[in-house]
């Protein structure tokens, strides 16, 4: 027999086995008892999260006559057909292939007959936000004079591409992404039934590189498993997910830190020798980083999100740097991982990061480390000699060629990879913003960040806990982060994105870009707008006219911009760094 992916062998059947998502299928169940079951459902989320599982569960608990307490009966006859794809009334649609508007007309002809074999005409529309606009208007008609015994459920990952009139006629569930400690306690499940003997932390480390998905931890447990010949180790786990041992990242950091360079040095080639690939080790030592200083400022969160890693060891460490040289080493690591994207010898970079990281000098706390002169001299003539070192080798890297060299080694697989080049502020998207933002539309998002907040998940919340918004419009709303490596993270999190601005459609009930910036650019930023756009701001929403420069000579020309500043940022235009 082919082996059979785990996640489809056990693809939840009943709406109990649904991981993470309790509310959703209780209301979804209680819906089905009390026979209020609605003609058009949405389902939203990250993937792997539930939402097609709960779509087949809902087509099957609505059709089948042996529901108990919402649940189908999974045996009747209707109940194995819909499990076999057999069944002619419940018809999945994938929308990502399924593009066209001729499908979607396909539907509207068809969807006028009554079922044929079941109680209910269920079409179930995957990756809806992928229909063209003619599709949409199409399933709009359709949504708008519903026939009776048919159901709609819609499912897509990116609810802030369906046109509002559709959101409108359906029943929304926003399905989150699911803790790492129920997809710890699924995969437990899975294994106990299998036989298969496991070890826990294996399993730790991949409920934490699924983040969140139940699909991409069964898929990586999969691997696990072919990787170790059916059983799951802790290395095979690492190997697989390409994560460096949450013991080697506390070593490191305590080496770096108590600045035992030749230690951590030693650290660093272990971690290569053992064939883990530098950018990783990079992207893992940032987010412990990020982890300790989310520690100091709220344990409870780390705990929630975070398995394994807090032990005492960590509570030490976290009690001994100072959050401002975490910040430090954590712009540090980003420069580095920026720069060795493309290189060859990722080992190099990571010995001069490593000597960088040693000799951080503290901003405004003082080290208390106490050293006499010599030893002083001493440590000054090392490291001079260890940074010409590094220089020469460097030099060396990339004056040479970077044709057919071979790649240092790589993991085996790498489930999520970084985008391509670091993120940058875009202007082409701030700037349309800043065309009409006014004060009001700013105070309406100061007053409702607290709530948009409060609809994240943890670790969204945590990206944004130093981000405020700076400037807004009828068309969208500037994000300045505290931390430029805050900004980054959240400008290559799509996700993050999405959720923001599906949280302001429904706080506001209007669709707006959500941009980000640094902080420490946006003076700037402003300033070049301002520069830029010195025609009077056109309050009411008329076009703007930047283009024309207005024979104003006469008037001198920081009253219109410092009005137009006022009126874009309000009163803290000239003290912005005071919040
Ligand atoms: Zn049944």
């Amino acid at each position: 027999m082919s082996y059979q992916a785990l996640y489809r062998v056990w693809r939840p059947q009943r709406f109990d086995e649904i991981v993470g998502q309790t509310i959703i299928t209780k209301t979804l169940k209680n819906a089905l008892i009390t026979k209020q079951v609605s003609h058009a459902y949405l389902f939203t989320g990250p993937r792997g999260t539930g939402k097609t599982s709960a779509a087949k569960i809902f087509a099957k608990a609505v059709n089948c006559h042996y529901l108990t307490d919402g649940e189908p009966c999974n045996e009747c006859e209707t109940c194995v057909a819909i499990n076999e794809g057999s069944l002619n009334d419940v018809i999945e649609i994938d929308a990502a292939s399924n593009n066209g508007v001729e499908e979607i007309r396909d539907i509207r002809d068809k969807v006028k007959y009554a079922p044929t074999q079941a109680d209910y005409k269920v079409y179930i529309i995957d990756e809806v936000h992928m229909l063209s606009t003619g599709a949409f208007n199409a399933l709009l008609k359709t949504l708008e004079e519903p026939p009776a015994n048919v159901i709609f459920i819609l499912a897509t990952t990116e609810p802030h591409k369906i046109p509002a009139t559709i959101i409108s006629r359906t029943q929304r569930y926003d399905f989150k992404r699911i803790k790492a400690v129920d997809i710890l306690q699924r995969m437990q499940f899975i294994l106990q039934q299998k036989t298969v003997s496991y070890d826990d932390q294996a399993l730790k480390v991949i409920a934490k590189a699924a983040e969140g998905g139940m699909r991409d931890a069964l898929s990586i447990l999969d691997q696990t498993m072919s990787y170790g010949d059916g059983t799951v180790t802790y290395e095979n786990a690492l190997q697989v997910t390409g994560s460096v041992t949450n013991q080697l990242l506390l070593d490191y950091l305590k080496q770096v830190t108590q600045q035992q360079t030749k230690a951590a040095l030693i650290t660093v080639q272990a971690v290569l020798n053992e064939g883990k690939d530098a950018q990783r080790f990079i992207e893992d030592l940032t987010s412990y980083c990020q982890n300790l200083l989310l520690f100091q400022q709220d344990a409870e969160m780390v705990t929630e999100m975070e398995l394994g890693i807090i032990d005492d060891d960590f509570k030490q460490l976290s009690e001994k740097i100072a959050a401002e040289k975490i910040y430090q080493m954590i712009d540090e690591l980003n420069d580095v991982a920026n720069s060795m994207r493309y290189t060859t010898h990722p080992d190099v970079y990571l010995e001069v990061l490593t000597v960088k990281l040693t000799h951080l000098q503290p901003n405004n706390t003082v080290e208390t480390t106490p050293v006499n002169d010599s030893q002083l001299a001493q440590q000054v003539t090392d490291l001079q000699q260890q940074i010409s070192d590094l220089q020469q080798q460097l030099a060396k890297v990339q004056s040479a060629p970077i044709t057919t060299a071979k790649v240092a080694p790589q993991t085996k697989s790498k489930p999520r990879v970084a985008g391509n080049k670091g993120p940058t502020v875009s202007l082409k998207q701030v700037y349309p913003v800043l065309d009409h933002a006014t004060r009001k539309d700013l105070e309406q998002q100061q007053s409702v960040w607290t709530d948009l907040m409060n609809m994240l998940s943890v670790t969204q919340r945590a990206v944004m806990h130093v981000s405020k918004p700076v400037a807004a419009s009828d068309s969208g709303v500037i994000v300045a982060f505290d931390y430029s490596f805050l900004f980054q993270k959240a400008q290559s999190d799509q996700e993050l994105v999405d959720a923001l601005e599906n949280g302001l459609d429904r706080l506001l009930g209007v669709s707006l870009k959500v941009v980000f910036v640094p902080d420490s650019e946006w003076p700037q930023i402003r300033k070049d707008y301002l520069a830029n756009h010195k025609a009077p701001a056109t309050q009411t929403g008329t076009p703007k006219t930047d283009k024309s420069q207005p024979s104003d000579e006469m008037t001198p020309k920081e009253e219109p911009i410092v009005a137009k500043a006022k009126d874009l940022f309000g009163m803290d235009v000239l003290e912005i760094k005071n919040d």
